[in-house]
């Protein structure tokens, strides 16, 4: 085993059955993936449609590819007919021209043995940091109110998605995810509870993984601790 499939043996060791694990490789050359591949690897998580692209062209087609960055409405259309989650969805236009392009490339889906809907989750705000991207919980919850998503027939909204503010301070980690862990509990209980495809909670990374494991997370998605610093 290389070094990179050990980390990658450590991640995965680590998590109970109800967890799948995210590689995220973004800034990584394909012989990285290549190698968490070999070692059985399958769902990678990436953050440019770029990069993305050249990744999907060059590796091998049964690697399940997550969206997991900021996405442009304009960007959309190119990873349409292979994604197979978008993790950070925080506008209902975005939304809709996900919707759009899931319609547009509905055969290609379909010929890459994908779901034809395109899954997405909601991005919650739930850290201390500043950003402009994701919901807070108040917008969110009146974006499901508002009803507007459910006549969107191509895609899928499969669950949560968050980020911890970057820090030390492990409960105030535990706090953000525990809040978007009862955020995705209420929403399921008010919005898709006989909708079984709703129950993804998609938090944790290289440095919070296992907090995540403790509130709720189903997808963590890790990566500089299997691939090592990224260089920009
Ligand atoms: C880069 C990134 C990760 C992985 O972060 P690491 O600290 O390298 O594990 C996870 N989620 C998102 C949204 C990212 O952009």
């Amino acid at each position: 085993m290389t070094p990179l499939q050990q980390r990658l043996h450590n991640v995965k060791s680590a998590l109970p059955e109800t967890v799948r694990l995210v590689a995220v490789s973004k800034y990584h050359p394909t012989s990285a993936l290549l190698e968490a591949y070999e070692e059985g690897q399958r769902i990678f998580g990436e953050s440019r449609v770029q990069e993305l692209q050249e990744k999907y062209v060059s590796l091998p087609k049964d690697i399940e590819w997550h969206f997991i960055g900021h996405l442009q409405q304009n960007k959309v259309k190119y990873i349409a007919p292979y994604v197979a989650l978008i993790h950070a969805v925080d506008s209902l236009r975005l939304l809709q021209e996900i919707d759009r392009q899931a319609g547009k490339h509905r055969d290609a889906r379909i010929a890459n043995g994908l779901n034809p809907r395109i899954n997405v989750l909601l991005q919650l705000h739930v850290a201390q940091e500043e950003t402009k991207f994701g919901f807070s919980i108040d917008e969110c919850l009146c974006f499901l109110e508002s009803g507007e998503w459910a006549n969107l027939h191509n895609i899928q909204i499969s669950g949560i998605m968050c980020m911890a503010t970057n820090t030390d301070d492990e409960k105030l980690i535990e706090s953000e995810f525990s809040a978007a862990y009862t955020f995705f509990k209420d929403a399921k209980l008010r919005f898709f509870s006989a909708d079984d495809a709703f129950c993804e909670c998609s938090w944790g990374m290289s440095d919070d993984y296992l907090i995540a494991i403790r509130q709720g997370a189903t997808l963590v998605r890790v990566g500089s601790y299997i691939f090592g610093p990224r260089i920009y």
